[in-house]
């Protein structure tokens, strides 16, 4: 098959059988198609970051999950999943801990017992592809500016060469260009290196401009899922779960109610296209 990822009704509960009981995740099912890009959008607390921790085998639920062709009810297939699965979650700077940045990097690779020519093949190209310049590589990560240990956390992963990314808010609280250039950067890697991409983000626009599929959450469901275009035209439903439209898909909906023809439009080239096409 060439599903890289499947879940058939999984379901999580944190803190069973106490007062803190969650219901986080429940019913699943979802399957990602290796080389795919999937969004996963939701409100707060909609159970995204649950959802990729289940599937990054740091916690279990209820159901099946299959990541990789690997069975995760499997201890010793979770386990295993850090050589496979790249996990990048909210925040992975703080994970950095190492002496220098180029020793964080390496760390991973080094973990998978690969010479010690390949790590530095793989930090090397890691480190360039996240743009970090080599002036510090031999620096303290703790002395780097907050992008820059961004870029530096992310390098560590990608240095692993994982089959699948999991990617959670990956650009929360980085400025415009540095957020661009990481989006650029992960869907150079699902394009090219056919790399599974799945990426919790809060940002319509890259939702509309890259993903190949997009999975609604809400409360711990799925709500919805399918292409950007498929999803972003159900806009009464995006709002009933607090969800805003593409800025193009919102233009739309503003004009139509003018009474004007335009057509659905999602991403900006489109309505640029569309706007011309009313202006002539
Ligand atoms: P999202 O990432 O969409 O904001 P989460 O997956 O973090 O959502 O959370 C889903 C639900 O599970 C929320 O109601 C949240 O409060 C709850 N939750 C998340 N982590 C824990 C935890 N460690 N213990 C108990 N409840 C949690
Ligand atoms: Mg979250």
């Amino acid at each position: 098959m060439s599903e890289m990822i499947l879940l058939k009704n999984l379901s999580l509960t944190y803190a069973p059988g106490t007062p803190l009981q969650r219901q986080a995740l429940l019913g699943i099912n979802l399957s990602v198609a290796k080389g795919e890009y999937r969004a996963v959008i939701g409100p707060q607390g909609s159970g995204k970051s649950t959802l990729l921790q289940v599937m990054a085998g740091l916690l279990t639920g209820e159901g099946q999950v299959t990541v990789g062709g690997k069975d995760l009810r499997l201890p010793k297939n979770r386990h295993n999943l850090w050589r496979q699965v790249g996990f990048i979650f909210q925040y992975p700077e703080r994970q950095l801990f190492e002496d220098t940045v180029f020793n964080d990097v390496a760390y991973g690779p080094r973990n998978l017992g690969l010479n010690e020519a390949e790590v530095q093949r793989r930090v090397m190209a890691a480190l360039a592809a996240v743009q970090l310049s080599r002036d510090v590589y031999h620096l303290s990560p703790f002395k780097l500016s907050g992008g820059q240990q961004r870029r530096a956390a992310i390098a560590g992963i990608l240095a692993m060469e994982p089959d699948i990314l999991l990617l959670d808010e990956p650009t929360a609280g980085l400025d415009p260009r540095g957020k661009g250039q990481l989006m650029d950067l992960f869907s150079h890697l699902c394009r090219q290196k056919q790399v599974t991409l799945v990426l919790v983000t809060h940002d319509m626009e890259e939702v509309a401009h890259r993903a190949d599929k997009v999975t609604v959450l809400n409360r711990g469901r799925v709500v919805m899922e399918g292409s950007p275009r498929e999803i972003f035209c159900c806009r009464k439903q995006l709002e009933d779960v607090g969800l805003a439209l593409p800025f193009a898909a919102q233009l739309a909906n503003a004009l139509q109610e003018k009474g004007l023809p335009v057509r659905q439009m999602t991403t900006l080239s489109e309505a640029e296209q569309e706007v011309t096409r009313l202006l002539t």
